[in-house]
């Protein structure tokens, strides 16, 4: 993409009414625009981020067995009225009228239509086990949407529901969940604790939330810091292996990790003090077991292995892929902007000419415009007549991690240099070897 044709409207000034520094970097660099209190249009910056993200959860979502899908945003009121929630859901819940004058409403969350749609196709336990998901838009109409993105009323979510025969199923499903959320956060070069969170009037400890550690983060939590050195790695995972998930879902849950909600001071103080720590932290994603709240009372049964007719078990798991654009960014920036991770980053390089205008500079970058985009390494190519102090501004608030600077000077000697936007070592090198080393990095991710 070259910059002079991108629509790409970043802010001098630091808005006023952004609180955060995600909230802020996001408006600053062009990403998006609010629409109304908590609603955003993203611009091409931050649609791309979104996607990014949308992909990683997809692939993620796929590799552990799980159905992607599509469910429409608004919802008939009538379903709710089956689960007893039409009433229960309260103020959040955006209430609209057809002109027929059905009851209708923006769905917050789909446990309700799902379970609708399990139970009108699947009647016996050996269409189980099943996890359907989708990554639709929803509305809660927040009493205080604040922080851009990250309390919008408006927002994205991937949410999917597991259909199990039996508890132990459903756990095996519950832990599956764990371990591709585990791997979906570190694919986004991000570290995201499972924290046990609280289950209210259902009770049991089957929940847990996965925290981004932030000091803007709206959640107080208290955890083990070794908890931060666990990663999952390379490990191959088996999502069909109950033992392998169950091991993994152990070995995250054993240090001590719980929000307010949950925290128990005796427990905490028994952590060695060296290793307690607290702080706070940003909700990324939930996974819940809630048996058969839902199966039960809309009637979602199937004939087991004997013949009996039983409700399933179920469980309901997000992610707010909206939210973590927010989150990325509280976790990754420096003074001069965002500093995104190679996994998410809108475009993998920069390419800044210091010489727009100069016959060399100008083929240079062209060429290494062409042979990038060839390779797929998306470059966004400043091909404006820009100072150069401005260019590299730019550059550094939009946070490519990657940035490759042309100019006459560089390339009498046949070099252009290579910055890391996270360290902000520059090398010089020759264009073909500048590819090759960004082809390596890339590789990885
Ligand atoms: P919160 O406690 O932050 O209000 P929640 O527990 O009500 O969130 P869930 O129903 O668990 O939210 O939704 C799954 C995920 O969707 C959350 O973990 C969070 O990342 C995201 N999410 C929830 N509410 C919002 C919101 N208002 N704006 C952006 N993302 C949200
Ligand atoms: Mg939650």
């Amino acid at each position: 993409m070259r910059l002079s044709r991108y629509f790409l409207p970043v802010l001098k000034e630091t808005p006023s009414d952004a609180h955060i520094v995600s909230h802020r970097l996001m408006l600053r660099a062009g990403m998006i625009r609010q629409a109304a209190a908590g609603i955003y249009s993203w611009l091409p910056l931050g649609f791309k981020v979104l996607r990014r993200l949308e992909d990683i959860v997809h692939q993620e979502q796929i590799r552990a067995g799980h159905d992607p899908m599509l469910m429409p945003t608004l919802q008939s009121a009538d379903l709710w009225r089956e689960s007893g929630r039409y009433d229960d859901y309260g103020e959040e819940m955006l209430r609209i009228t057809d002109r027929h004058g059905h009851d209708m409403l923006y769905g917050p969350t789909n446990e309700e239509l799902i379970t609708d749609i399990f139970r009108n196709s699947v009647q016996s336990y050996k269409q189980l086990p099943l996890t359907l998901y989708h990554i639709q838009w929803k509305f809660r109409d927040e009493r205080r949407p604040r922080f851009g993105v990250m309390r919008g009323r408006e927002f994205f979510m991937k949410d999917g529901y597991n259909f199990d025969i039996d508890k132990a199923a459903a756990m095996h499903a519950y832990n599956r969940h764990m371990v591709s959320y585990l791997r979906t956060y570190e694919r986004m070069g991000l570290k995201a604790i499972p924290m046990r969170a609280d289950s209210g009037p259902i009770g049991g400890d089957d929940t847990h939330e996965f925290l981004v550690l932030a000091d803007t983060g709206e959640s107080e939590v208290f955890y083990d810091k070794r908890i931060l050195d666990l990663s999952l790695g390379e490990r191959a995972v088996d999502y069909d292996d109950w033992d392998q998930c169950a091991a993994i879902k152990q070995e995250w849950t054993t240090p001590y990790a719980r929000t307010d909600e949950t925290h128990d001071a005796a427990l905490f103080d028994a952590i060695p003090e060296e290793y307690r720590m607290t702080s706070r932290g940003i909700e990324v994603g939930q996974i819940f077991y809630f048996g058969t709240k839902y199966s039960e009372p809309m009637n979602a049964r199937v004939t087991n292995a004997d013949g009996d007719l039983v409700p399933v078990h179920m469980g309901s798991h997000g992610i707010g892929v909206s939210r973590l654009v927010g989150a990325i960014i509280e976790a990754s920036h420096d003074d001069n902007g965002i500093i995104w991770p190679e996994a998410v980053t809108p475009f993998k390089v920069g390419i800044v000419n210091l010489k727009q205008g100069d016959s060399e500079a100008d083929s240079a970058c062209e060429a290494l415009y062409k042979e990038l985009t060839a390779k797929g390494l998306e470059p966004l190519y400043d091909d404006r007549e820009e100072r150069a102090g401005g260019k590299f501004a730019t550059m550094d608030l939009i946070g490519l991690p990657w940035r490759i600077t042309v100019g006459p000077r560089g390339l009498k000697n046949g070099v252009v240099e290579l910055t890391s936007r996270r360290t902000g070592e520059s090398r010089e090198m020759v264009p073909a070897e500048a590819i090759a080393e960004l082809e390596a990095i890339y590789s990885e991710v």
